[in-house]
């Protein structure tokens, strides 16, 4: 995610007008994608994975989706598994009481008043057989399912759900021509291996506490006439009259309903851009330099596909594999999209391809992102200006102190959204800057390498030390504290 708070249009931080930006944009894209090399994709690993089949009913007169899902997956503890457990992250907005949404953006959220969403369970069934489910926190936010698996085995079981959308501005909310269901559809949690059980993190109001593996994703939209869904894949009619869509190798899958728009789109080699944005809003090329830049820095593409949609998401912007939402505020400049664009797009590389823990070490990939945007400015825009944006995101954040939070705390201990930007962004990529000066400017060389050996997989803090001693042959661990343990 990227929170709206300290951002301004790339061109006032650069210090440049429009047409320099421009001439600066257009000469890049030729830098940056010559003929002949053009994007390619990462070769996606081989083998059985988890896998999703949904079919989503929207119902607009009833502001509810009805979900049929079917989840394989093959039990992942060392030995015996009792229950698996689902992730109803939908639910913790059910009340005004649990729905996390801080008190500052709680307006903006609810401009028409509080709205609950919800994701109903109708039921789950294993080999045709009801099974019999129960929430095991207060929100309903996570399903324990009982599915008695030995080592090594695998099973389907069969969930249906009916989402009530919210009418709110959110990752999952519904205004009149456009829904998002961002982390609406339930999904399996994230199993720890080294602890041995599941992830059943709190949803709370700061950060982004969303877990989950790389599962193949086969999903089917029927929507009514005038509805077109977009979403982490790309969306194709089919005889049957429903949309289709399949991603392989993905952690989550955002669809997102829209009527009366049509996204733009535009190809940059093996990679397909799509964009449901404002109409004098040039997105297309811009992602198209900014996949070419961190493909460059940190390998091919994650996935073949991205989709950018500009909605009322009341931050910045929001990340999912394979799509981003954009605050709909930010298209208000003509390039006040641009940084928070380019921080989501790297997300593709740091959540995406590689997930860390987004509750206990969230500067992990939100500090990344930040890092990427740097090396976006300096590639695009020269040296000075990534300067510039280095002293933005890194150095003005660490003149502030006296925090009773350090950046590297997880989630739950920030107090404010402000305090959580300051120090896990700003910090956290001053810290990366720190790095790269140790390394000697070789810290996207690093970055690679540690993206290489948790490609789709999860990697924690310790992993993310461990393959820095690895590169660098030297213990950097007090620089890491200094940094990100200090207050
Ligand atoms: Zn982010």
């Amino acid at each position: 995610m990227h929170l709206k708070q300290g951002i301004m249009p790339l061109r006032r931080a650069l210090c440049i007008g429009i047409p320099i930006a421009l001439l600066l944009a257009a000469v890049t894209v030729f830098i940056l994608l010559p003929k002949g090399n053009a994007l390619s994709v990462r070769q996606i690993p081989g083998g059985e994975r988890d896998g999703y089949a949904l079919t989503l009913v929207m119902h607009p007169e009833e502001g509810t989706v009805s979900v049929r899902e079917t989840i394989t997956f093959m039990n992942p503890a060392k030995g015996f598994l009792e229950n698996a457990v689902l992730r109803f992250y939908l639910n913790a907005f059910a009340s005004e009481d649990t729905a996390p949404v801080a008190p500052d953006v709680w307006q903006s959220a609810y401009p028409d008043g509080f709205s609950p969403g919800e994701a109903r369970l109708m039921g789950v069934f294993k080999d045709g057989e009801a099974l019999s489910c129960a929430f095991i926190d207060s929100a309903c936010t996570s399903l324990s399912v009982p599915v008695a698996l030995q080592a090594g085995e695998r099973c389907s079981i069969s969930v249906n759900t009916v989402l009530r959308i919210p009418d709110m501005c959110g990752r999952c909310g519904r205004r009149e021509n456009l829904w998002t269901l961002g982390n609406a559809i339930p999904l399996l949690a994230l199993y720890d291996r080294d602890q041995g059980g599941y992830r059943t993190d709190d949803c709370g109001s700061i950060g982004d506490p969303f877990l989950s593996e790389c599962a193949d994703f086969d999903v089917t939209v029927i929507a009514p006439a005038g509805w077109k869904p977009y979403g982490s894949a790309p969306f194709a009619l089919g005889e049957d009259g429903a949309f289709h869509a399949r991603a392989k190798c993905i952690r989550d899958f955002l669809v997102v309903c829209s009527r009366g728009l049509e996204a733009k789109r535009m190809a940059f080699g093996d990679v397909t851009v799509e964009a449901l944005v404002p109409e004098n809003a040039d997105v297309l090329p811009s992602a198209g330099r900014m996949l070419a830049c961190f493909a460059e820095s940190f390998g091919p593409c994650p996935y073949p596909y991205l989709f950018i949609c500009a909605s009322d998401f009341p931050y910045g912007g929001m990340e999912y594999p394979g799509a981003v939402l954009l605050s709909e505020a930010l298209f208000q400049e003509t390039d006040g999209w641009e940084l928070t664009l380019a921080h989501e797009i790297a997300h593709q590389w740091f959540y995406a391809l590689v997930l860390s823990d987004q509750v206990k070490s969230a500067w992990q990939d939100e500090a990344t992102a930040e890092y990427a945007v740097i090396l976006y400015a300096r590639k695009v825009y020269g040296d000075d200006s990534g300067e510039r944006i280095q002293y933005q995101k890194a150095l003005l954040p660490m003149e502030q102190g006296g925090f009773d939070v350090t950046p590297g705390a997880p989630i739950g201990l920030f107090g404010d959204s402000e305090t959580y930007l300051t120090l896990v962004y700003g910090h956290g990529c001053a810290y990366l800057c720190a790095l790269d000066t140790y390394l000697d400017g070789r810290l996207p060389a690093f970055l690679r390498a540690y993206l290489d050996a948790f490609a789709y997989g999860f990697a924690t803090r310790a992993d993310f030390e461990n393959q820095l001693q690895i590169f660098s042959e030297t213990d950097l661990s007090a620089l890491t504290a200094d940094f990100l343990d200090t207050y």
